[in-house]
Formats: C-alpha cells, structure tokens, sequence
C-alpha cells in the first residue's frame, strides 16, 4: 500500500484535478489524501473571520463568491449533465451549511466546521470525477479515523485501529480517498491539524497503513538547496535523511510540513516528494540513508526574536538554565535556538504571543534583552565532527553579514546562524555561491 498526497495547487482545477487521476491509475493499492483546492482554506478563513465579527452580510458575499467559483469547476470537470447536476446538488448541500452558519452563535467550533468544508469539498468532487470516467474507488471519511487527543497530539493507535476497520470493509477495493488536515478531537468534535496540515495526515495514514511508500505531491521538483524565490540556480535535491528534512521543512523549506518527517521516520516509511506538474522528475527522496556531500541544503526563518538575559548569578551557578527554560515552559513557547557563555545565555522564539510576559517574569533571572525582525539560517547536512571544512566555507560565505547568534553542535545535522532579516536574502545568495556553486564549479 502506498499513500499519495496532492496539495492545493495539485487539485487547484479542473485540469488539475483530471492530472491527478491518471497518475494514481497503475492498479497498485493506495490511499490517496488530497488538500483543499488552492486558495479554498485561506477564504474559509477569512469567511470565519466575518462570521465572528457577525458581519453576515459580508460573510454570505464570500461564501456566494466561493460558491460561484466552485460551481465553474463542476461546469468544466464532468462530461455528463447528470454527474454535473449530482455535483451540483452537493455544492449547494455544503454552502447552504456555511450559510448557515450566519444564523447563530459562532464559536471556535463553528469555525472548525467551517475549515473543514475545504477537503470534505474536494474529495467529493474528485470521487465524482473518479465515478463518471469508472475508475473504481472508495471514499474514506477521515472524521472516522484521524484524531488528536487532549494535547492535541494525534491519537496514533485510534487512527491505526480505526484505519483498518475504514479499509476493512471494502476487502476488494485497491483505490482509497481521504480528506487531509481534518480530524476530530478528543471531545469527538470536528477539529483539524492545524495548516498546511494534508502532509501530516497523509504520513499519520501511511505509518498507520505501514505503507510501503508516503508520497508528497506538490508543485515543484521536490526540495531545493536553497529559497528558489530569493536565490538563482538553485536545483532539487536526490536524497535526504529524515533528521535533514525535518531541520529543513523545520527551518523554513515550505514544501514540506515539518512534524510529518516522524511519523515516517519511526516506521521507516521512505517520504518522496514529488511534482504534479513535472510527474517524471525525481524529486527528493527522504529515508533512513543520506545522500553524499557534506552541505547539502540552506533554509531561512523569518519572524524569530532573540532574547539575551544576562546574569552575574549564572556565574558557577547551577539550577540558572533550569528556570529560565521553565518560564517559556509555562507559556507553552518553543525555543528554536540557543547558545550560552559563562555570564549571558541567548535564545530565539518564533511565537511572540506571550513575549511581554515572559520578558517580565525573565527579568527576575537578570537584565533581559531583545532583537526583533530576526532570521534563523539553517545549513542542513552532514556535519560529523571528524569531517573538516564545513564550517569554513559557512563563515568565509558570510563574512560580510554580522551574525548574533551561532549554534553548532546540538545535532549532527545542522549549523543555525542568526542574522537580520534585512541581510537575510544577502545572506542566502552569498551562501549559495560560497557553498553550491563554488562545489559546481570544482566538479
Ligand atoms: N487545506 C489546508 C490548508 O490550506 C491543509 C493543507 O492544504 O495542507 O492549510
Ligand atoms: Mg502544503
């Protein structure tokens, strides 16, 4: 069993959508896990958005003009006037349910429900498709087996146990639907993965299935060494290892939603990432082994703020590093970065959300300081200790642009810089040529 996920701009169209068919018709089993249509969850946003401001009149413009969109793909997706009219019949099911919405009250739950219109929407109208041109398959309701719990963690033997009874049924069947990023909650209420959250259904699903194969299908030629928006000559690359690919999608590589490296990795499940657009390029493939070359890709993170808190009592104190880390703990804020001299210890947020209290409950520790508007720049490889050299070429790379922080050592694969987001795009082209083209150029 293999498990094939299509993301928004694969299923974006009518076209799009007919591309997709074909290429899952080998007759070899899989479950096929498909976003919302590109653009489909960002308006169901903004619509939820209204609906809490009880601006309906606002909220029932958005929902027409959505309805309106969808009803042209209907238009141009089937041949026959009955599928087309059955389509239609669903369309109307689905947005008279958003319409009304705009009766009642509108709580996070609503608003739940609203988001999960986007994949219910997009599977159905693709097992239509799959329907009228008689391909047999099956459509899976995920609200039937994908569940977080309490922590809002997935409940993985739920959704293994309960996969299996879904797929049980139908012993004969070899093609399967799914809705991504919809699930439900330990309450039994409609809930979601949180965005971009497709990649991470369809890795829960296929270390549930024990697929033998998770494939990620977007629309570019798998992961680039570098920011393809900021940076010329960047190219795709063959092979990485899970601890790698989760730095990179961590670390800023869009292409890949960065928790679902583990589940993958845990049931070394290879990921391949793959093009819609390009279906015979090779794309990246993450498994257990890593490719060769020591550097092998760049990423940046933007929004980071760095805090240094300086202390006279760290000096030879033990317990310092403790408490500090348990003030972010009570706010439920990760730390991206971190490094520490005998005096100062310095670290990086992405999540602003509780910055003033932190600050002030930190400057009980010491004199506390802030730079907003940072960037994390990640150089994801192979940096075993007894290798030399990589760190040379990052540095002589980069040594225009000031750095604030450095962090070298946590894991064997990765090398953070802190920098300015105003030297960030600098930072990315001097470090693709010091890097990837000087290495091109030498071959
Ligand atoms: N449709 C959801 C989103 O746009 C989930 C996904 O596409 O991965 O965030
Ligand atoms: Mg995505």
């Amino acid at each position: 069993m293999k498990v094939l996920k299509f993301g928004g701009t694969s299923v974006g169209s009518a076209e799009r959508m007919k591309a997709v068919a074909d290429l899952i018709q080998d007759g070899e089993a899989k479950i096929v896990v498909l976003s919302a249509m590109s653009g489909t969850t960002n308006q169901l946003v903004q619509i939820a958005e209204k609906l809490y401001q009880n601006d309906n009149k606002e909220a029932n413009a958005l929902i027409d003009a959505l309805h309106h969109t969808y009803k042209q793909v209907v238009d141009s997706l089937y041949t026959s006037e009955e599928k087309k009219k059955q389509a239609q019949e669903l369309l109307l099911h689905h947005f008279d349910y958003l319409r009304s919405f705009t009766l009642d009250l509108f709580t996070i739950h609503e608003e739940r429900a609203v988001l999960a219109q986007g994949e219910l929407l997009s599977t159905a109208l693709f097992q239509f498709f799959l329907e009228e041109q008689g391909i047999p398959s099956v459509l899976l309701p995920a609200l039937n087996f994908m569940r977080i719990d309490e922590n809002e963690e997935p409940d993985t033997d739920y959704i293994s146990k309960n996969l299996k009874t879904e797929l049980d049924k139908y012993p004969n069947a070899k093609l399967f639907i799914t809705q991504g990023y919809i699930c439900r909650n330990a309450f039994g209420e409609v809930d979601n993965l949180k965005r971009g959250g497709s990649d991470y259904s369809a890795s829960l699903i296929g270390a549930a299935a024990d697929a033998s194969e998770i494939q990620i299908w977007t629309d570019i030629n798998g992961m680039h060494n570098n920011d393809p928006r900021v940076v010329k000559n960047t190219f795709p690359i063959a092979e990485l290892s899970f601890d790698e690919a989760a730095e990179l999608a961590y670390f800023g590589a869009k292409i890949l939603h960065p928790s679902s490296v583990l589940p993958a990795k845990q049931k070394n499940i290879p990921v391949r990432l793959l093009n819609t657009m390009q279906p015979e390029a090779q794309g990246t493939t993450i498994s257990a082994q890593s490719g060769r070359g020591s550097i092998k890709a760049v990423a940046a993170k933007d929004g980071i703020t760095a805090i240094k808190i300086k202390s006279g009592r760290m000096l030879l104190a033990y317990g310092f590093l403790r408490s500090v880390f348990e003030v972010f703990e009570r706010y439920k804020t990760p730390i991206d970065m971190i490094t520490t001299s005998e005096v100062a210890v310095s670290l990086t947020i992405d999540n602003p959300k509780f910055l003033s209290e932190i600050t002030k409950e930190l400057e009980e520790y010491g004199q506390v300081e802030l730079d907003k508007d940072q960037t994390i720049i990640c150089v994801v490889g192979d940096f075993i200790a007894e290798r030399s050299g990589s760190g040379l070429k990052i540095f002589e790379s980069l040594k225009d642009i000031p750095l604030r922080m450095i962090s070298y050592g946590g894991s064997k694969n990765n090398i953070s810089l802190l920098i300015n987001t105003t030297d960030k795009e600098r930072a990315l082209v001097l470090l693709n040529e010091g890097i990837f083209e000087r290495n091109t150029n030498n071959a």
